[in-house]
């Protein structure tokens, strides 16, 4: 057990960075926002740049929690934004308030933590500050010197303008909020991020709210008691202990847990904060049976939160597909998804013996689309397939009377021949380009212009994914 020596109340109190997050519609340059703020730390220059392994990391004295775009994982969005103590919200000055703005104003109202309003892409055209005004408005969101006193700075992510007085606004919301802690007191820590490593065992990156993690020290997840072996910094480097508004990844863990549990020195405080999804065993009928498996807890509960509600979920667990998740499939009649996963060979095989359907995806829209599909019947049981490469659609050239797709290539390979993706229509890869070369293959990191046949729809912006169906 911790028997640190609690200090008395009233010497408390010291000031902790504040814990920041960052919401907003996507592509309005939340990632770029996060970038810039990253390259305006001098330590973080001197340092010769930060090698991010995990999910949150300090710069100029403010704590930042990395949280992924994606719709999907708006319960990881509303999570992050309950671990937070001041929320921005990215808007773009082009485009305005949209559908996951008005989430995320939905999500920080019900946080109930400060936030201000960073109203980016200054630097183009077509930003309408008014029009922003405007559309906040609507949504009662006020700007101060508009009715309201919602602080917000114009910037520009790109041009890095303006992130100095958008750093300056945090810091002195900072000030003025409470960040009551006590580095000797409770420990009070959130996961923000986990996942089952095959050499370190379970991880899990945490920010601390309150007390110390300190390696040696027994800890409880969701009840479980762990013994830190190692806590891990942003930049990679090990420490000894993590203090208040510190993030670390911590190994030795017992379980892995889920996002957005709590970690205490006791176990009546380890609470865990939601339904993680953890393994279920009922069986209904009439409904599509589901093994889920992904690469993390939080890739889980974002997908479980989007899953169409006749999906009755047999097993959800971090890792690979195995052996025997496809004899606990074959058992339960249900199909095996995996998100950002592998199938082992021996599962793979096993699989197509027992004609056990298993399909692994590398985008989270894709998966729930196909699950979609197959909750209303429309997936072939035998067929399994396999992702052999991803990309996104950047542009789009006419060529005769045809299109050409103009396609940056993200994870693996695309090449001549693949069977190809767009939404849920399907397409063959009849040729590829790269500037005026014909070529076979595409590998990641590079651009191409493909031609597809049949011709389908596709809009920039969407994802095109390379599959293997055996
Ligand atoms: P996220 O989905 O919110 O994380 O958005 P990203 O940071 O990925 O940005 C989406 C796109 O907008 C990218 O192409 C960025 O280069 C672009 N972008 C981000 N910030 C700015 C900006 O301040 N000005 C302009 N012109 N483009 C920006």
């Amino acid at each position: 057990m911790n028997t640190t020596k609690k200090t008395p109340a009233h010497e408390k109190l010291s000031s902790r960075p504040p814990i920041i997050v960052v919401l907003g519609h996507v592509d309005h340059g939340k990632t770029t926002l996060l970038d810039a703020i990253r390259q305006t730390d001098v330590a973080a220059r001197e340092y010769g740049g930060i090698t991010q392994s995990i999910g949150a990391w300090q710069a100029d004295g403010l704590t930042f929690i990395d949280t992924p775009g994606h719709e999907a994982f708006t319960k990881m969005r509303s999570r992050g934004a309950a671990v937070a103590d001041i929320a921005i919200l990215v808007v773009a000055a082009n485009d305005s308030v949209m559908p996951q703005t008005v989430e995320s104003i939905k999500i920080i109202k019900e946080a109930k933590i400060p936030y201000l309003v960073a109203i980016n892409k200054i630097d183009l055209p077509e930003a309408n500050f008014d029009k922003v005004t405007s559309d906040l408005l609507r949504h009662e969101v006020m700007l101060e010197g508009y009715g309201g006193d919602v602080p917000f700075a114009k910037v520009s992510a790109k041009n890095k303008t303006g992130i100095k007085e958008l750093l300056d606004l945090i810091k002195l919301m900072a000030d003025m909020a409470d960040l009551k802690n006590d580095p000797q007191g409770d420990l009070e820590a959130i996961v923000i991020e986990s996942e089952l490593d095959h050499r370190r065992g379970p991880l899990a990156t945490a920010v601390v709210r309150n007390g110390t993690l300190s390696v040696g020290q027994e800890i409880f997840i969701e009840d479980k008691k762990s013994k830190i072996r190692a806590l891990i910094d942003y930049q990679g480097k090990p420490l000894d202990v993590a203090g208040p508004g510190t993030p670390a990844e911590i190994l030795g863990l017992s379980v892995v847990p889920s996002v957005g549990a709590a970690l205490a020195d006791h176990p009546a405080g380890a609470k865990p904060q939601t339904d993680s999804g953890q393994a279920r065993m009922t069986i209904k009928e009439n409904s599509l049976n589901l093994i889920l498996k992904a690469d993390t807890a939080g890739s889980l509960e974002a997908i479980v939160a989007q899953m169409p509600v006749n999906v009755n979920l047999i097993q959800t667990s971090v890792g690979e597909i195995s052996g025997a998740d496809v004899l606990l499939a074959k058992s339960t009649k249900a199909i095996i998804l995996g998100f950002n996963i592998k199938i082992s060979s021996e599962a793979q095989k096993l699989a197509e013996l027992e004609k056990v359907l298993v399909r692994t995806y590398k985008i989270i829209y894709e998966l729930l689309d196909e699950l979609t599909d197959a909750a209303a019947g429309q997936l072939a049981p035998q067929e399994s397939e396999e992702i052999l490469g991803t990309g996104q659609i950047v542009a789009e050239f006419p060529y005769e009377k045809l299109r050409v797709v103009g396609v940056r290539v993200s994870q693996g390979r695309l090449a001549r021949g693949d069977n190809v993706k767009i939404k849920s229509q399907n397409s063959k890869i009849k040729s590829l380009r790269v500037g005026k070369d014909e070529v076979n293959k595409v590998e990641a990191g590079k651009e191409c212009g493909v031609l597809l046949d049949p011709q389908i729809d596709f809009r920039i912006g969407d994802d095109i994914i390379a599959y293997n169906r055996s």
